[in-house]
C-alpha cells in the first residue's frame, strides 16, 4: 500500500496537469472500484474546473468549481498516467511495481490545457468519491482524523495530549488515524528508530506526569516530520523521470534505517545492536533494542 510520501509525490507530479484544468470529458470504464464510483460521474465532471489538488492522509483532493470535491484514493495498486503532449509521465515513486496494462485503466479525465490523466489500478482496492468541498471534514472518511503529520498541529504537546494515560503500544497508537493522519506502518518504524523510542513501550510515555510532553514525545515529534519529508524529497527528485521501464522501485527504500532490515547492525552513530522484527497488531514492526529505549 502506497505510503503518505508516495501520495505526496504523485499529488506534486499531479499538478502541473490538473490544477486549474477543466476537465472536458470523463471516461469511467467500469461503476466501481473499491466502492461503487459517484453516480453520474461523467457528467457530473464534465466542465469542472479543478481549482486546487491538495492531499488528506492518503486521499488526493481536487476541489471542482461547483462546491465539490473528488476524493481519490491509491488503495493497494493504483497508479495515475500523465499525457501532455507526446511526453508521458506516471508521477510518484513506489516501493512496489505500478501496472501499465491498459486493461487496468479504469478512469480517464480529458483535459483542457490539453493532457490526458489515467487512473490504472489491477486490485481495484482504489476509491473515487465525491463530497461537498465545504463539509469535507465532517465526511466519513476524514471524521475525527488526526492532524497532517507535517502541519504544525502534530508536535509534542498534541502527542501527550492524545496519549495520556494509554496502555497501548506505541507503535500501534502511532499507526491510530485519530492521532495522526495517514503515517503509516513503514514511516512509524523509521520515525521511532530516529527518536530513539522503542515501539514496545506504552503511548503514555509521551506525556509527563503534570501532562506535559516528555523529551521522548519532543524527539518523536520532530522525528516524524524529518523521516516524510526525506521521503518526499526523495521521491520529488525523480518526478521529472520518464516513466521507467525497470518497474518503478522507490529510492527511499534505500534509506529505510530499520524497515526491513531485520539482522542488520543498528545504523544509529556507535550502536552496536542489531534490527530486529516483531509482530504488533498483526504487522511487522523494525527497531533496535538498543538503542531504542
Ligand atoms: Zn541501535
Amino acid at each position: 500500500m502506497p505510503e503518505l510520501p508516495e501520495v505526496e509525490t504523485v499529488r506534486r507530479g499531479l499538478l502541473p496537469a490538473m490544477e486549474g484544468a477543466t476537465v472536458t470529458r470523463l471516461e469511467a470504464r467500469r461503476p466501481d472500484l473499491r466502492w461503487p464510483l459517484p453516480e453520474n460521474f461523467a457528467n457530473r465532471m464534465r466542465g469542472r474546473k479543478i481549482e486546487r489538488l491538495r492531499r488528506r492522509a492518503k486521499y488526493l483532493l481536487a476541489d471542482l468549481s461547483g462546491g465539490e470535491t473528488l476524493i481519490m484514493h491509491l488503495g493497494m495498486s493504483g497508479s495515475f498516467r500523465v499525457l501532455r503532449g507526446n511526453e508521458e509521465q506516471s508521477p510518484g515513486e513506489f516501493l512496489y511495481p505500478r501496472s501499465n496494462n491498459e486493461t487496468h485503466d479504469h478512469v480517464v479525465f480529458h483535459l483542457e490545457p490539453r493532457a490526458t490523466v489515467t487512473f490504472n489500478d489491477p486490485r481495484r482496492f482504489g476509491a473515487m468519491l465525491m463530497g461537498e468541498t465545504a463539509t469535507l471534514a465532517e465526511h466519513p472518511l476524514f471524521k475525527g482524523m488526526g492532524p497532517e503529520p507535517m502541519d504544525a498541529g502534530l508536535n509534542a504537546a498534541h502527542l501527550a495530549r492524545v496519549c495520556r494515560g494509554r496502555s497501548t503500544s506505541l507503535k500501534a497508537a502511532l499507526l491510530d488515524q485519530r492521532i495522526v493522519a495517514g503515517l503509516g506502518n513503514i514511516y512509524v518504524s523509521e520515525a521511532l528508530h530516529r527518536a530513539r523510542v522503542s515501539p514496545r513501550r506504552p503511548a503514555r510515555v509521551m506525556a509527563a506526569r503534570d501532562g506535559t510532553p516528555t523529551e521522548a514525545a519532543i524527539r518523536l515529534a520532530a522525528a516524524i516530520k524529518q523521516v516524510l519529508a526525506a521521503a518526499i524529497e526523495a521521491g520529488g527528485s525523480s518526478l521529472r523521470d520518464h516513466r521507467r521501464t525497470d518497474g518503478e522501485i522507490g529510492l527511499f527504500q534505500h534509506a529505510f534505517r530499520v524497515y526491513d532490515r531485520e539482522g542488520v547492525r543498528c545504523p544509529a552513530r556507535g550502536c552496536k545492536g542489531t534490527i530486529r522484527r516483531i509482530v504488533q497488531n498483526a504487522r511487522s514492526t523494525y527497531y533496535c533494542p538498543v538503542c531504542q529505549r
